[in-house]
């Protein structure tokens, strides 16, 4: 009776060393923790991927310090502690695959401290049980996704930034002046509206050369980028030789004093201009409209119409000034000219 229990506990024997064998030499970088959160497999693939040799963390609970700096816990802790909730304190992406067993999934950016260089790793770890039910280990299998993410980051950089100046593009301009509105008229806040138009460029141009003027923009943009201080300010590159600056949760005041900074700003770089009709440095003319959206006020094409307005009569006016929507008429009056309307040029793409 002796022989076959031994003989089977032989199989099982050898079917284990076979198992870890196999995950040894997987192509899949995985490690093992048991219930106390010890390793105690870490693969070649594990160790390829992060630098650290399994002598290192094997009877360890240092799996933490292959992948970041600063002691915290892995996907596989959480699933062995069964915290899911605070997947969301340790990971950009995850997700809880419920609590029949199934572990987590997850998505981070890894520093991976002997590697030296940050990885984007998406995580998978699963939970082993007994017979019984009770946890005898976790599984944590890598996958390294960095070069698709920076791929990715690249394309979202390229589908939403001027190539030229580095501001947001026309596309991202629109959509956050979109989502800017919405929220400004959810929360009866005011908001500002920034157009900031190079003086003279074509003449710019003609004169100093079509790369003198990218470098000329290239300025101007920065300075523009400057200015927009806070969080949710947006300096876009709206066209051509025009910048636009989204000022949420600012009045036309506050607006008026950011566009006037800016035109400053400029004027006390002196760049060189004198072309025949322009003045001896480059200027700005800046259209301003400040507007707080009625539950009634349906896109934001009115606060655009403005800000072009403004800054139509700010060239009109003879240019190197700021305009502020409001005022246009009051302005004219005073030079004692005659207002030419204008129809709004502007919407939303
Ligand atoms: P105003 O004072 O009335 O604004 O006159 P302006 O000459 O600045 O305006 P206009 O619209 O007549 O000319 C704009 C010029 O901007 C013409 C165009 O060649 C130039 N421009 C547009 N985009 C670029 C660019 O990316 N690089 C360079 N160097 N020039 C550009
Ligand atoms: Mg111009
Ligand atoms: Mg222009």
């Amino acid at each position: 009776m002796a022989r076959p229990e031994k003989t089977s506990a032989k199989i099982v024997d050898v079917a284990d060393s076979y198992a870890v064998r196999l995950m040894q030499h997987l192509v899949v970088p995985t490690f093992v923790i048991d219930p106390k959160r010890r390793v105690v497999i870490w693969n070649r693939a594990c160790e390829r991927l992060t630098g650290v040799a399994a002598s290192e963390v094997i009877g360890t609970t240092k799996h933490w310090q292959a992948f970041y700096e600063t002691k915290r816990p892995c996907l596989a802790d959480l699933v062995a502690l069964d915290r899911p909730e605070q997947l969301p304190e340790f990971y950009s992406e995850y997700a809880a695959r419920g609590h029949n067993g199934l572990g987590f999934s997850a998505e981070n950016w890894c520093v991976m401290p002997k590697l030296g260089n940050q990885l984007y790793l998406a995580i998978d770890a699963g939970p082993i049980h007994d017979e019984a039910g009770h946890l005898i280990a976790v599984v944590e299998t890598l996958r390294d996704l960095t070069d698709q993410k920076r791929a990715e980051t690249a394309l979202k950089e390229l589908a939403t930034k001027d190539g030229l100046t580095g501001l947001s593009n026309r596309r991202s301009f629109d959509q956050m002046l979109m989502a800017e509105w919405d929220r400004a008229q959810r929360t009866q806040k005011p908001m500002a509206l920034l157009f900031v138009d190079v003086d003279h460029f074509k003449l710019f141009n003609d004169r100093h050369g079509h790369q003198s003027g990218d470098e000329c923009l290239r300025t101007v943009a920065a300075v523009v980028s400057r200015h927009a201080v806070r969080p949710l300010d947006l300096a876009s590159r709206y066209g051509g030789e025009e910048f636009a600056l989204i000022l949420p949760d600012m009045d036309r005041d506050a607006a008026c004093a950011v566009a006037e900074q800016i035109r400053c700003a400029v004027m006390a770089l002196r760049i060189a201009h004198g072309a025949i009709g322009a003045g001896d440095h480059v200027t700005l003319s800046i259209g301003v409209a400040g507007h707080i959206p009625g539950e009634a006020d349906g896109s934001p094409d009115r606060l655009l119409g403005a800000a072009d307005e403004a800054l139509y009569a700010a060239k009109r006016l003879g240019r190197n000034r700021i305009i502020c929507a409001e005022r246009v008429l009051a302005e004219f009056a005073e030079l004692g000219r005659e207002p030419v309307p204008t129809p709004p040029r502007r919407k939303l793409a």
